[in-house]
């Protein structure tokens, strides 16, 4: 039986000591909130989307980011173990199957997730300390021997309290939306220590635009529109629901985009191009517009578009609202381009305050994904989002905090 200590109280940190305490290790945890899953209770818009339903093999398409990494980790706790180990603690799950096979909560409450899991840390007897938060590590020899424990980020000049154990799981998480607790500073410590710190960039991230306009058409929701760019010569295409918003735009594919531009992003502008009906061609939307001669072109638009978009076309493309049989072939082509092939300049993302993820981190080559042991520091194990791991939207960054926790935990 080892002595063990796990650094932070978020999914990946609650897995990886219930996973270590299964396997008879004496465990504590060590969270700097006075209690535990901060972020994990805002997550899927506080409803939790734990998971996602498809096979487990097509989980690795949906990394964005060193998805072969995940192997063991996907394999040794799969998106079913979690379903069934969730189930074992008596917390109900649902899949919507209409949206995208996520896996919610049943209740919508991502709190009461957290309540069982921390009711099971108990019953694993596992000592949970809140308030604090880890500063440093012991480390004699390229091997951890505890952590430096301080009461918050004021007295981090004080020097602390030293812990002692056998063995460290490190699953503070990434940087993005700090005031969850997890701030990033353990990657200086880390780096510190001799480990690589990949260049850290927020994903999954609301986008600014170069338009002005687009404030224009603010609140206004876009159902299953497709996104396209290209990256290095390679064309990028996502689907998904999108909103317009003060700033540029957002929703599930804005975000997804956002992971894969995110490091062009750091250096240059983006153009992306928005096909507002993907699944009506052109010509359809030509016919649609004409073959109602006697009606204005907004009316006919209208019954395929929300109002508020066909709006704004009017205006942004300063067109009156004719008849479909006035209208010239110039205006024609205006308006199905600006349906079908909407142009945006992308200029930024809202940064770490506004994305899901943080993209980068501890790199992982320098951790053994098999056992997620740290290549340079024996005995110390690193998972979740502290790893340099990230993926799309759709319960498959949770499912890597999960995995990787657990098989830190299984690993000791
Ligand atoms: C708004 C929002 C919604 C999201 N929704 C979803 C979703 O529905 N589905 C999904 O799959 N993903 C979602 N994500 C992403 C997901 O929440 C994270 O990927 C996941 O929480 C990462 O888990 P983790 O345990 O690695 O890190 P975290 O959840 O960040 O947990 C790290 C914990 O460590 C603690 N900590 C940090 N530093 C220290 C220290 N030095 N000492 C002690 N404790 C420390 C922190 O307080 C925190 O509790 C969402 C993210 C956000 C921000």
């Amino acid at each position: 039986m080892a002595k063990v200590i796990v650094v932070g109280g978020g999914p990946s940190g609650i897995m990886a000591a219930i996973s270590a305490a299964q396997n008879n290790h004496q465990i504590t945890l060590i969270e700097r909130n006075e209690f535990l899953g901060k972020k994990l209770k805002l997550t899927g818009g506080g409803r939790c989307n734990i998971t996602n339903n498809r096979y487990i093999e097509d989980f690795f398409d949906k990394v964005v980011n060193n998805n072969k990494f995940l192997y063991s980790s996907f394999y040794s706790f799969t998106n079913e173990d979690l379903l069934n180990y969730l189930s074992s603690i008596d917390v109900e799950y649902k899949i919507e199957e209409e949206n995208d096979l996520k896996v919610y909560t049943k209740n919508d409450k991502a709190l009461d997730l957290i309540k069982s899991l921390e009711e099971d840390l108990k019953n694993k007897n596992v000592e949970i300390i809140y308030n604090k938060k880890v500063t440093d590590l012991i480390i004699e020899e390229d091997q951890v021997k505890g952590v430096v424990i301080n009461d918050d980020i004021a007295t981090q000049i004080n020097q602390g309290e030293n812990l002692y154990a056998d063995k460290v799981i490190l699953s503070t998480g990434g940087k993005s939306y700090a005031h969850t607790g997890s701030d990033g500073s353990m990657y200086q410590v880390l780096e510190n220590h001799g480990h690589t710190i990949t260049k850290t960039l927020p994903a999954l991230c609301p986008l600014k635009t170069a338009e002005t306009w687009v404030k224009n058409l603010q609140g206004i929701s876009m159902k299953n529109v497709k996104i396209s760019t290209k990256l290095k010569k390679k064309k990028i295409s996502k689907c998904g629901d999108m909103i317009f918003t003060h700033f540029g735009i957002s929703g599930p594919v804005v975000l997804i985009i956002d992971s894969y531009i995110n490091k062009v992003l750091a250096g240059e502008h983006v153009e992306i191009f928005i096909d507002f009906m993907q699944d009506t061609s052109k010509e359809e939307i030509i016919s649609l517009i004409r073959n109602n001669p006697n009606k204005n072109i907004s009316t006919n638009l209208k019954t395929i578009l929300p109002d508020g978009f066909v709006r704004e076309l009017l205006n942004i493309l300063n067109l009156s609202d004719v008849k479909g049989n006035s209208l010239t072939k110039e205006d024609e082509n205006s308006i199905v381009e600006y349906i079908k092939n909407m142009k945006l300049t992308i200029t930024s993302s809202l940064g770490f305050k506004g994305a899901m993820v943080t993209c980068g981190g501890v790199s992982t080559k320098e951790v053994d994904a098999s056992t997620l042991e740290s290549k340079k520091i024996k005995n110390l194990f690193i998972t979740g989002e502290l790893l340099d791991l990230d993926a799309e939207t759709g319960g498959y960054n949770l499912q890597i905090a999960f995995s990787t926790g657990y098989l830190a935990g299984l690993s000791l």
